[in-house]
């Protein structure tokens, strides 16, 4: 299938968690190149890790920063949330059609989509009302990254192509292989990890203990359908996610449990 004509009526708002220098944010910035006005907001530091936070303590400073690519980048001193919310509601002068996440430098799947902020700076479109793109490389170290944008761009032609009525959230995550944008593609379901390892704790100059999160558990439900059995069997995994976290299945059985009607 080929590339979406290029559509001046078009605008696509790019942000990502890695930072505005990340290498994986050129590449999809780079690889989008020709679908339309494309605006990029990024966060000033790297801030994975940062889920949907918002910061409501202080102020936020956006900067103007310079790139190859010829797109407009802005840079804001906050969360991946920040930069979408503050460019949804102050900073662009159109709504955007769609925005996009990325190419985060790492995976980003089961649970690791409640604490990304690559997922979170898609969300934030979504909350908007608007059709976002979450992009992750399976492994870090930016590895094949031109294949992986390269992958992101056949995703972003695909789904507009299908022409869906947003909003939707989708989560991609990419194998590090330089045939990425050749591979299978599968819609899958999160799957889950084991907990994190133990905190490691330290002693700092000062004689303090001070502590370090330590890295994530391996995968845990791994089976077939799932993010992770998809990017192991060389395949880019799309998640389509939702905000809704209510426990559907179990709102009967707690209402048996807890609710009761005040009686004199
Ligand atoms: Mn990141």
């Amino acid at each position: 299938m080929g590339t979406t004509p290029y559509n001046p009526g078009m605008h696509i708002l790019i942000a990502n968690d890695d930072g505005y220098l990340a290498p994986g944010l050129t590449a999809l910035v780079r690889a989008c190149a020709g679908l339309g006005e494309i605006e990029v907001v990024a966060p000033e530091q790297n801030a994975s890790g940062t889920s949907n936070a918002l910061t409501l303590n202080r102020p936020l400073s956006v900067f103007e920063a310079r790139a190859e690519h010829g797109c407009r980048v802005r840079v804001v001193n906050g969360t991946p949330s920040d930069c979408v919310h503050v460019a949804l509601t102050g900073l662009l002068e159109h709504k955007p059609d769609l925005v996009l996440s990325g190419i985060n430098n790492g995976a980003n799947m089961g649970d690791d989509t409640l604490y990304s902020g690559t997922v979170a700076a898609a969300t934030e479109g979504f909350l908007f009302g608007i059709p976002a793109i979450a992009f992750s490389q399976v492994l870090k170290g930016w590895g094949d990254l031109d294949a992986a944008a390269a992958a992101a761009r056949s995703v972003v032609d695909q789904v507009l192509a299908s022409a869906r009525q947003g909003p939707y959230l989708l989560n991609v995550n990419i194998p590090n292989r330089a045939d990425a944008a050749n591979l299978p593609r599968v819609v899958t379901r999160l799957g889950r990890r084991h907990a994190s390892s133990p905190v490691i704790r330290q002693v700092n100059p000062r004689g303090e203990a001070i502590y370090w999160i330590g890295p994530a558990g391996d995968a845990r439900e791994a089976g077939e359908g799932t993010d992770f059995h998809a990017t192991a069997n060389g395949k880019v995994s799309i998640t389509p996610l939702q905000v809704d976290m209510t426990d559907h299945a179990r709102g009967a059985d707690w209402a048996h449990a807890l609710e009761r009607s005040v009686s004199a």
